[in-house]
């Protein structure tokens, strides 16, 4: 299917039901499309006729129409070809079945169908729970979209769990606008860095984000659409059930994977519609290195914005008397060590206040909402900073904020997150 690179412009004419795929991998190119005729959709976003759209490298994109188009391509891409078989029909009635219970809680002013998809790595979570918040958004409905993929999650930052009212669909180059939404950080890539941790986060977020179906008519209605990160097995099953239970799901979506379709079944409530799906052949694996790198990217958007969004984020001088720098999880002690009453998995979630040292250059610290360090571990976080110089001798840290001094809170929160800013 691999196609020759072309630097030229080229017109591709669709069927209805079918798809075209391009990735755009090169450092320095770019690629444009344009629809000229007909009516097509990025990821459930509608594409203005006679607009031109601009990505960029890493993005990898299908352009999907319902009745037929005609679509003009400019710039070289790695790999380029039109798909006549797509599970988007498929895609579609998940989509009109989230509908029907959307109308019926409308009816009795309950709460809407609370759906989370799940599945291995790479096989279009994001992309599926993308799509079905956009034709949510497209019917009138103010969905909330919970991202518990700590990895490669669409709501802040890598390490983080957090939440987002989707008030209009995706921007096709750019995602979900990503205002005021509502994080935790973990501080890892990978959930079970720090399983327990992890686990009262979910409980947390949920917990805030029945209060928000709670207060919001329109949002209740409506419901969530979770996405989760490709862990399923062992301990990542556990977790998966852990957070149906904590979010009171009505559907699973599994992708791709019949094992896991099968053990959720037995496993759990018969209320709860437990639904398989076929994974897209468009959907495009992702090697360590590019997982890693599109983190990267994340951070640097978070302080620098985009292509279209350019950001300036502040750089300043803090003292460590000014902040008081916080890690979550000590070292695990021996059972016969432990306190009275204290629980050999409790260390995982004790706040340990660090002295501010080398070790901190480049990580990110979480700026916490909690003004006590007893709620630090469950309080959601005001944003993010960099630490870009540790002055050890001055006691000073150099760090880049998305906002000017004064930090809003002096309780930092360590990620194992880095990012080199080379801006
Ligand atoms: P992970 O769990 O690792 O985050 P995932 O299951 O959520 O992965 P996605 O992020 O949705 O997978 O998809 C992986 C990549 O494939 C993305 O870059 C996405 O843009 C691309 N992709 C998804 N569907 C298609 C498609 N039909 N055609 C082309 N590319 C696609």
């Amino acid at each position: 299917m691999k196609m020759t690179d072309k630097k030229v412009l080229q017109e591709y004419t669709l069927d209805q039901d079918q798809e075209l795929r391009f990735e755009v991998e090169s450092k320095t190119d770019k690629v444009y499309l344009t629809l000229k005729s007909g009516i097509a959709e990025v990821f459930g976003t509608e594409i203005v006729k006679g607009k031109t759209y601009e990505f960029t490298a890493g993005a990898k994109i299908a352009v999907y129409t319902w009745h037929g188009c005609v679509l003009e391509v400019k710039g070289k891409t790695d790999v380029i070809y039109t798909a006549k078989e797509t599970p988007m029909v498929i895609y579609s009635n998940c989509h009109g079945a989230l509908e029907f219970m959307r109308i019926e809680a409308e009816k009795d002013n309950k709460r809407g169908p609370i759906a989370m998809l799940v599945g291995p790595t790479d096989v279009g979570k994001s992309t599926i729970s993308r799509i079905l918040l956009n034709y949510a958004v497209r019917m009138g409905r103010r969905p909330i979209f919970v991202d518990l993929d700590v990895g490669q999650g669409q709501v802040s930052i890598p390490g983080t769990v957090g939440a987002l009212m989707i008030e209009r669909p995706a921007a096709i180059d750019e995602g979900f606008s990503q205002e005021a939404p509502l994080v935790y950080n973990f501080g890892h890539k990978t959930p079970h860095a720090n399983s327990t941790l992890f686990h009262i986060l979910v409980e947390q977020l949920a917990t805030t984000v029945k209060e928000r179906l709670e207060v919001n008519k329109r949002t209740r209605a409506s419901g969530v659409i979770i996405n989760t990160c490709g862990w399923t097995k062992a301990e990542g099953y556990k977790q998966l059930l852990g957070s149906a239970k904590a979010f009171e799901v009505d559907v699973i979506m599994v992708l791709d994977q019949e094992r896991l379709y099968n053990e959720l079944v037995r496993d759990l409530p018969n209320f709860v519609k437990v639904v398989f799906l076929p994974k897209s052949g468009g959907v495009v694996e992702r090697s360590k290195s590019i997982r890693s790198e599109a983190r990267d990217q994340r951070i640097r958007e978070y302080f620098y914005g985009t292509v279209r969004n350019s950001l300036y984020p502040h750089s300043f001088d803090v003292k460590f008397s000014e902040v008081k720098i916080c890690k979550i999880g000590a070292p695990a002690l021996p059972d016969s060590c432990l306190p009275l009453g204290m629980k050999a998995d409790d260390h995982m979630t004790k706040l340990v206040v660090l002295t501010p040292n080398a070790g901190l250059l480049h990580h990110i610290l979480a700026v916490s909402f909690s003004e006590k360090e007893e709620e630090v571990i469950t309080s959601h976080v005001a944003g993010f900073v960099c630490v870009t110089n540790v002055d050890a001798e001055r006691q000073i840290l150099t760090i880049l904020s998305p906002q000017p001094k004064p930090l809003p809170n002096n309780i930092l929160v360590l990620s194992e997150l880095q990012f080199m800013d080379t801006h």
